[in-house]
């Protein structure tokens, strides 16, 4: 009992300080000076750390690739060249395209997600999420919860972070600690789930090529903490000769040169570099082209008060949303009625075919009639007969001219089994993208509608 006190009271003297016990107050001031010196500012900074980083760049690999005096990581340049059609190739103009795939491999074709039109179809490479799931349904449509309409020729509207859905690759890389530089991709200029870009470049119809390779080429020049592991360009060249001039032009044929000057362009860069060996390339397209025949453009004025819609969705298909929900059965009859043996079809939206996964959004049209490839579905209101394209697409996906390219150079295309000649590989929908694209940069893909692990590896 009164050695339990006198401990009490030493414990006591400790803690106040009792002058008897000084070796005891010289041990705590040394254990607390210790603390406040060493063990605090390192705790404080872990904090910090840990707070302004994700946890996955603290846990970032060691670089895998040394080109002689820098080291990379894993990493890969996405290159659209939009409306770039997979027989394109055929025409045998685009020779570094071709010297390209002969180190490398090709798809035999990459499709377009349903419809075939640019902004879905680029947002989808992105993200590997259908339209129905990713929100960007047209190149132009309304959405009736928001009451608003997305135009994709209006940037100050279309840069809204309300419209863009799931997560692009370049939000997945900064969300995990990479870096990525973006340049001229749809949706590259928005914040989405609160990231951008950690490096942009917005669309700029006045770039040249030259222009083009040096953005690339200076994030590759950065340092390594500050250099892009994931980097997109894009060049409009093809899709823009495509329409004005249709596919079997001299001028398309011009533009595939020049996106084959570009190529060229990009991959003298990598090699100057020594990064040949080291950069992945991915060079990807969002859909094909088809010509527009003239005589098979159908006005649908007949079947309907035209002045019950809004401006039809969804050009060359229509998509008709009338004002109000009441006139929709009436219009959708009115519809069934005037395609009854005709070419093309009219689908109340949850009757569209499973296989284009284009329901699950109110922000396309209640009813939605899609015409055979060449063809036009419009209304004298809407279409502008001094603006016949020569050549359009967003048909049916599954369409051999709306098919687009995915071909593919660098170490993580080394392994993959050509399963046919010309170092090719099967064909494959263009969800696959996103996940191909994160298993390369060892990124955890956000949830998205493609093949687990990425189908050139699954
Ligand atoms: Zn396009």
């Amino acid at each position: 009992m009164r050695e339990e006190l006198d401990d009490i009271r030493e414990r006591e003297g400790l803690l106040s300080g009792d002058p008897a016990d000084g070796r005891h107050k010289d041990r705590l001031n040394f254990i607390l000076r210790t603390f406040m010196k060493i063990t605090l500012p390192l705790i404080l900074v872990g904090t910090i750390l840990i707070l302004a980083f994700p946890s996955k760049n603290l846990e970032r690999s060691a670089p895998k690739y040394f080109n002689g005096s820098h080291d990379f990581h894993s990493t890969v340049l996405l290159v659209s060249y939009d409306g770039f059609r997979e027989d394109y190739l055929e025409r045998m103009i685009t020779p570094h395209i071709a010297e390209f795939i002969r180190k490398g491999i090709k798809a035999e074709f990459m499709m377009p997600s349903f419809p075939s039109v640019t902004f879905p179809n680029h947002y989808t490479i992105v993200t590997g999420l259908y339209p129905e799931s990713h929100g960007i349904v047209g190149n132009e449509f309304y959405d009736p919860i928001l009451e608003d309409n997305f135009i994709y020729t209006s940037p100050h509207q279309s840069i809204d972070s309300k419209w863009w859905g799931g997560e692009p690759l370049w939000v997945t890389a900064v969300k995990q600690g990479q870096k990525s530089g973006v340049s001229q991709w749809v949706g590259s200029s928005s914040v989405i789930k609160g990231y951008r870009p950690t490096y942009h470049f917005p669309y700029n119809s006045s770039l040249t090529i030259k222009d083009k390779v040096s953005q690339v080429m200076s994030w590759l020049d950065l340092p390594l903490d500050e250099r892009p592991t994931f980097i997109a360009t894009y060049a409009r060249n093809v899709d823009l000769e495509g329409h004005r001039s249709g596919p079997y032009s001299v001028n398309l044929n011009n533009a595939l040169t020049y996106v084959d000057n570009m190529t060229h362009g990009l991959l003298e860069g990598l090699a100057q570099r020594n990064l040949t060996d080291i950069v992945n390339v991915i060079i990807v397209s969002d859909h094909g082209m088809a010509q527009t025949i003239p005589s098979n453009i159908v006005k649908l004025d007949n079947s309907f008060d035209v002045s019950k819609i809004r401006p039809i969705e969804g050009f060359p298909l229509a998509g008709v949303r009338p004002y109000n929900d009441s006139d929709v059965l009436d219009i959708y009859l009115g519809l069934k009625d005037a395609s009854y043996n005709q070419p093309w079809e009219c689908f109340a939206r949850e009757e569209i075919p499973e296989r284009f996964h284009f329901r699950a959004s109110l922000r396309i049209a209640p009813i939605f009639c899609i015409p055979p490839v060449g063809w036009v579905l419009t209304t004298n209101r809407d279409f502008d007969h001094h603006k016949i394209p020569r050549g359009t697409h967003g048909y049916d996906n599954l369409e051999p001219e709306m098919r687009g390219i995915f071909f593919a150079s660098g170490p993580a295309f080394k392994n993959i089994t050509r399963e046919m000649k010309d170092n090719a590989v099967k064909g494959f929908i263009n969800t696959e993208v996103y996940n191909i694209v994160a298993k390369i940069l060892d990124l955890v893909p956000a949830e998205n509608n493609g093949t687990t692990g990425g189908i050139l590896w699954s």
